[in-house]
């Protein structure tokens, strides 16, 4: 019987981890350290021009918003849908910072298309194999959330459908999963990251954001993540919080992300890495 095994994304003995190119110079997989930054929901022109204005001042290299939300309830906020793409694409020009956004359907795909640089695939779609064949069609930058209810190996597998598809720029985002202990919004499994990151030769990022639920926790997630290996971030920021239409208690102020990016470069430098785009801002600064 032929081998169901996931082949394409493991990582052969010394093979350099893939190198994805997200647009506007950025390099996901070279051995920087990346950080995708933004709102949970783009909600209108005024917040999504002070969030990308905020993480671009404080050093984030990509621009995040979700236009189209999965949202538990049916009542809840569910994303402007194109106008969101529109403001998301807008200021993503305005700061030359490619954007990423969180496509849920095959059916927008085509859409998505005109406005991102990089696809995302939410955690409640990790296994929805149709709509990875159809991305990995696409040949578009992608980060695969792991389900939450996901197995290493399940997400692996998932991975696997975009590069057997054609695609191997792929990043893979650990954001937590459901265990028994519901005290937090998710439980952050860092063990699994660093045990993909060995195993695959995919870039593996981490979201301190929706693995904990919890503002005050984030920094120090953000923090541990980067200390064991993790190639990156994608964490929300809101520059009023406590206004947001989605996910406000996760999301930091705009100070507290400008003081994660002061943190970054210096336990990078711990363990023999550097912030993408670190010597750049440093000599603007100088
Ligand atoms: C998100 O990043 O906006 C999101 C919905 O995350 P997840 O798919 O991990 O729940
Ligand atoms: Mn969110």
């Amino acid at each position: 019987m032929a081998s169901h095994e996931a082949t394409k994304v493991l990582r052969a003995a010394g093979e350099a981890t893939i190198q994805v190119s997200l647009g506007s110079g950025v390099t996901l997989g070279d051995g920087r350290f990346t950080v995708i930054a933004g709102p949970c929901a783009l909600e209108n022109a005024d917040q999504v021009e002070k969030s990308a204005t905020a993480v671009k001042q404080a050093g984030a290299h990509v621009l995040r918003g979700g236009a189209f939300k999965p949202r538990t309830s049916p009542y809840a906020f569910q994303g402007l849908g194109e106008m969101g793409l529109k403001l998301l694409a807008e200021q993503g020009k305005r700061h030359r910072m490619p954007v990423i956004s969180e496509v849920m359907d095959v059916s927008q795909l085509s859409l998505m298309m005109d406005y991102v640089d990089v696809l995302q695939i939410g955690a409640r779609n990790m296994h929805n194999f149709s709509l990875l064949r159809e991305v990995a069609k696409t040949q578009r930058p992608v980060v695969l959330k792991r389900g939450f209810g996901a197995t290493l190996e399940e997400w692996l597998h998932a991975a696997e459908y975009l590069l057997d598809g054609g695609n191997d720029q792929v990043i893979l985002c650990e954001r937590g999963i459901r265990s028994f202990d519901t005290t937090l919004r998710n439980t952050l499994d860092l063990a699994g990251m660093a045990w993909v990151k060995e195993r695959s030769k995919l870039p593996v990022i981490v979201d301190p954001s929706h693995s904990t639920g919890v503002r005050s926790l984030v920094i120090p997630m953000a923090l541990a993540a980067a200390a064991a290996g993790a190639d990156g971030l994608m964490v929300e920021v809101h520059p009023t919080p406590e206004t947001a239409l989605c996910d406000g208690p996760q999301a930091l102020t705009p100070a507290m992300f400008g003081s994660l990016m002061q943190t970054l470069p210096g336990l990078l430098q711990a363990t023999g890495r550097k912030l993408s785009g670190y010597e750049a801002l440093t000599a603007v600064g100088s």
